[in-house]
């Protein structure tokens, strides 16, 4: 026999970053939120870990101080172009590590205690949404009905397919391979690695008791990313058969400009949120689920949860605009004849370091860049690419 509907205010599917952030915020401003996730809570999610400081200060917004043991502090950074080593940069700005696993179990924790109902296990078995409202089907036979969903169920999101067809266009998004790997030396310094993979790079990033060690980038560009993580393991001596390697698709670069349809949201992955250079999606998923439940109580104490879309994409422009910043940037700083050059200026050049970190920790905003700096540095490397070439051809 069908169970009888539940109507709640708002339905939030997936609870990683971008949902418990959602539910939190809706909880704490009154709305009956239902937090709906398939996984069971602890679970690990494929993710470098690194919380950058834009995402703490978005998170502490949300959920308050957080623990400081979830994450493992790091101040030094190494940068690499393949078997070039570019430098070493040892007072980076603070950033932390963290195990996904830890990590969200916290936020939901916090979502809970804020007075979200979660249901953890709970497989989506049918969306529809239309002008009056949301029903959720789960596979136990629970429905779920509300004037507004949001769909923060990451990058193969269900609730974008059911609402647009898929989810994003595998052309045009990522795709990484990452292990943990016993800890080896150094845990007090992060590795980036420009040369590792195509329109992206390599990592090391240490943690309390591991080191994650990826490659990502364009897929469409890498479509030997398993070799090119294989050498780069080995590069660091590890042996990539004897580790456990996991992939995942990052929608960088495919943001959402309409980020949902009718009465549903996306937030996080599911919209698309992610830095196409960076490859830094939670402080996105953060903010973006806290401004969707933000608007979203708005619509609905105004009696209009049907202009809660609207307002949503108005409040996300800033996110869209340094998200087609740094698309644009993109191709000047991995385009092939540009990336070495890029490389080169960043090894001979402290001040670049110091905004490339600023960028990687959100102490900068691609905003903050303007074009003129940006033709100014692009000029800069062709001239210095154009000059190696000139001292190399007369023999100098
Ligand atoms: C290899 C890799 C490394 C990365 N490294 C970093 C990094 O170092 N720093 C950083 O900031 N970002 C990093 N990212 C990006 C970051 O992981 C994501 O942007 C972030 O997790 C997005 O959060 P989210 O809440 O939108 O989605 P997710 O974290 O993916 O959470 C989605 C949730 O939805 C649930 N779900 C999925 N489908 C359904 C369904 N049908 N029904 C119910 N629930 C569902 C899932 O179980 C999951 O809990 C990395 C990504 C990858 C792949």
């Amino acid at each position: 026999m069908a169970r009888a509907a539940r109507e709640v205010d708002l339905v939030v599917v997936g609870a990683g970053p971008a949902g418990a952030s959602a539910a939190t915020v809706a909880a704490a401003r009154g709305l009956r939120v239902a937090l709906i996730d398939r996984a069971r809570f602890p679970r690990d999610k494929l993710c470098g870990g690194l919380v950058s400081g834009r995402a703490h200060g978005y998170l502490t917004e949300v959920f308050g101080t957080l623990p400081e043991g979830l994450f493992h502090p790091v101040r030094k950074v190494r940068l690499a172009l393949g078997e070039v080593p570019l430098g070493l940069i040892a007072e980076a700005p603070l950033m932390r590590m963290t195990m996904r696993r830890d990590f969200d179990a916290a936020l939901i924790e916090r979502a809970e205690a804020a007075g979200a109902q979660l249901a953890v296990g709970a497989r989506v078995a049918g969306i529809e949404a239309g002008a009056d409202g949301c029903r959720l089907r789960l596979a136990d036979g629970t429905t779920l009905l509300a004037p507004l969903l949001i769909g923060a169920d990451g990058v193969n999101s269900a609730v974008a397919r059911a609402l647009l067809g898929r989810a994003h266009d595998p052309a045009r998004i990522g795709f990484a391979l990452e292990v943990e790997a016993p800890v080896q030396h150094d845990r007090d310094a992060l590795e980036i690695d420009l040369g590792a993979a195509d329109w992206g790079y390599g990592w090391v990033f240490p943690k309390a008791r591991s080191l994650t060690v990826g490659v990502g980038g364009v897929a469409a560009r890498n479509p030997d990313m398993k070799a090119r993580l294989a050498a780069y393991l080995r590069r660091h001596g590890i042996d990539p058969a004897a580790m456990r390697i996991k992939g995942h698709h990052l929608p960088f670069g495919d943001f959402k400009r309409r980020p949902g349809r009718g009465r549903v949201l996306l937030a996080g992955d599911a919209a698309g949120l992610v830095d196409p250079i960076t490859g830094e999606g939670i402080a996105w998923a953060v903010r973006s689920g806290a401004l969707a439940s933000n608007v979203a109580a708005d619509a609905l104490t105004r009696g209009v949860p049907a202009t809660a879309l609207a307002a949503y994409r108005a409040a996300l422009t800033p996110v869209h605009v340094e998200m087609r910043r740094a698309r644009f940037l993109r191709g000047l700083i991995f385009a092939a004849p540009l990336r070495g050059r890029f490389a080169g200026a960043l090894a001979r050049n402290p001040q670049m370091q110091r905004r490339y970190l600023a960028l990687l920790n959100g102490d900068l905003d691609y905003a903050d860049i303007g074009p003129a700096r940006v033709l100014r540095v692009v000029g800069r490397m062709l001239r210095a690419g154009g000059a190696a070439r000139a001292t190399a051809r007369s023999g100098g």
